[in-house]
């Protein structure tokens, strides 16, 4: 008889606990105490904003333990949560951690997800403060809530948008969306392509964000979660504007456009509804086009005009020569 690798089932929380600082960075002097005890305490940034965000990532819902990497979860629990702060214009500070863990999980793979946790977190110079370690009946949870700082009136919203500002996304989308098509066909196996990697493992637009809350570029900001379709809507909406959107403008990942094509799919339909980008979309006002030039200079990622706002409140995607109401974004309910 082999034995059976250990699982977490195998190790006390101290030791598991123990395992995931070994992946982390050591703490920062505002960070008064740390991982161990009760509860944590920590100096609050000078003249600044606290921004709190959290996102639980669950096994089924928002990953498939089959064809993601144990590094991938353990990234994608904090991308998610640095591009809320991202959207936010706040810079990382420190992040609780808690997870919910089958006793089956092999301490291998634990190891795996806290590293992935641990290597996004050290280039963000973000610190783990705490969290919570508790055995499942049931799928894998890991809730990540991240704290982040800004100055007053460095924070973006979806509110601040007016007729006339010109809207903007960054990077490119509907890679992740094709990435989850491919891994899903093709499973544990799946050639990491740029797609699936995208998919995998997102790449939070922190510094775009912080430097567009810093000299104050955005009246509005959100980060593509669910989709440019569902972003366009829900700034439109908390805005209280209209959107046009050229579709021929928008910036799609040239590999996710030729799997969407080749699925017999429309390119633009498809990579508007697809979510998992972590982009961000965001307003400018014409006249500070400037100051974005300066942060396009700086910034780790391009920037794409792709339309404007209007006044009214339809959302409209300008496709083919014809005009259409944006079409839904992907939704966790409904
Ligand atoms: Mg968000």
């Amino acid at each position: 008889m082999t034995a059976l690798p250990p699982t977490v089932a195998d190790r006390t929380e101290a030791e598991l606990i123990s395992t995931i600082q070994s992946h982390l960075q050591p703490p920062p002097d505002w960070v008064v105490v740390g991982i161990g005890d009760d509860a944590a305490v920590l100096e609050p940034a000078r003249s600044r904003l606290e921004v709190l965000t959290v996102d639980a990532l669950v096994e089924g819902v928002h990953f498939d333990r089959r064809f993601t990497p144990p590094e991938a979860i353990g990234h994608r629990a904090l991308a998610v949560n640095l591009s809320d702060l991202a959207a936010m214009g706040a810079e990382p500070r420190c992040a609780l951690l808690s997870m919910a863990l089958p006793a089956s999980l092999s301490l291998a793979d634990f190891e795996r997800l806290a590293a992935g946790f641990g290597q996004l977190a050290a280039r963000h110079r973000l610190h783990l403060v705490g969290g919570n370690l508790t055995r499942t009946p049931g799928p894998m949870v890991i809730d990540v809530t991240v704290i982040g700082a800004a100055k007053r009136r460095g924070v973006l919203t979806r509110r601040g948008a007016r007729p006339g500002d010109d809207v903007y996304v960054s990077g490119a989308i509907g890679g992740a969306a094709a990435g989850l098509r491919q891994l899903r066909s093709e499973g544990a196996g799946t050639t990491l392509t740029g797609p699936a990697e995208r998919y995998l493992r997102p790449e939070p637009r922190v510094r775009l964000g912080t430097l567009l809350g810093r000299n104050r570029a955005a009246s509005s900001c959100m980060d593509l979660s669910d989709g440019l379709a569902d972003g366009a809507q829900q700034i439109a909406r908390q805005s209280g504007v209209g959107m046009i959107i050229e579709a021929a403008d928008i910036p799609i990942d040239a590999a996710a456009r030729a799997r969407f094509t080749a699925d017999g799919d429309d390119p633009v339909l498809a990579a508007v509804t697809g979510g998992d980008d972590y982009e961000l979309i965001f307003t400018v006002r014409p006249r500070l086009r400037g100051r974005l030039r300066t942060v396009g200079r700086q910034a780790d990622t391009t920037i794409t005009r792709i339309g404007v706002c209007t006044p009214g409140s339809a959302v409209v995607l300008r496709h083919g020569g014809q005009d259409a109401p944006m079409p839904r974004g992907y939704g966790h309910f409904r």
